[in-house]
């Protein structure tokens, strides 16, 4: 087993059954993507559309990829074809703009709505009462196209874990309001994205559905 194999298998084994391993492999070669793969991992994360396409092309097509970097709304129709679900959609124009690239595509692409948890000002996201505001105005029920099928946020990069646990508790809850309110009757509204490499084990205490995990992994990256 290499180093890459003996990190899955090791995150896999500690993941409750509800949990799933999104393996972050950005800026991260192909023959590293095909060792994790060589393990039955099948879900990839990528941040730029242009390497993820690449890396798409090249690789066995029963990989699911995950977008989870912040989208220019350009770029959407590369993936449009082949991508399983779109972490970081952050405004309205984003997500009318994937629907309208998923209907030329011919497909349904779920999409997570990102949320902005963290104390810096930098992270992308709605803030909730954005995100809350989006919803209840309804229009999303016209886009036929896309499928928000939940949650993502990222914590704020502290060393402070009470800080952490907040951060995700108040994005579980807020998606239980938002499934209460919007989606109680959509069971494909089911995902929460939380937790990294530094941070995961509280993302799941938390409710985490799918942890998106890269250093850990794939070592540091070099960009
Ligand atoms: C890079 C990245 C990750 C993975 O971060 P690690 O700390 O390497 O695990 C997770 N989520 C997003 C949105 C990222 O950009």
């Amino acid at each position: 087993m290499t180093p890459i194999q003996r990190q899955i298998k090791e995150i896999q084994a500690g993941l409750p059954a509800h949990v799933r391993l999104v393996a972050v492999s950005k800026f991260h070669p192909i023959e590293a993507l095909e060792e994790a793969y060589a393990t039955g991992q099948r879900i990839f994360g990528e941040s730029k559309v242009q390497e993820m396409t690449a890396k798409y092309e090249a690789l066995p097509k029963d990989i699911e990829w995950h977008f989870i970097g912040h989208l220019q709304t350009n770029k959407i129709k590369y993936m449009a074809p082949y991508v399983a679900l779109i972490h970081g959609v952050d405004s309205w124009k984003l997500l009318s703009e994937i629907n309208k690239q998923a209907h030329k595509a011919g497909r349904i692409i779920p999409c997570l709505l990102q949320i902005h948890i963290a104390q810096e000002e930098t992270k992308f996201g709605f803030s909730m009462d954005e995100c809350k505001q989006m919803l209840d105005e309804g229009l999303w029920k016209d886009l036929k196209n896309i499928q928000i099928a939940g949650v993502m946020g990222m914590a704020t990069n502290t060393d402070d874990l009470a800080t952490i646990q907040a951060e995700f508790k108040t994005l579980a809850s807020f998606f239980h309001e938002m499934k209460n309110r919007h989606f109680k009757d959509i069971p494909t509204f089911k995902e929460i994205s939380m937790g990294m490499s530094d941070d995961y084990p509280w993302a799941i205490q938390a409710g985490s559905t799918l942890v998106r995990i890269g250093s850990k992994i794939f070592g540091e990256r070099h960009y």
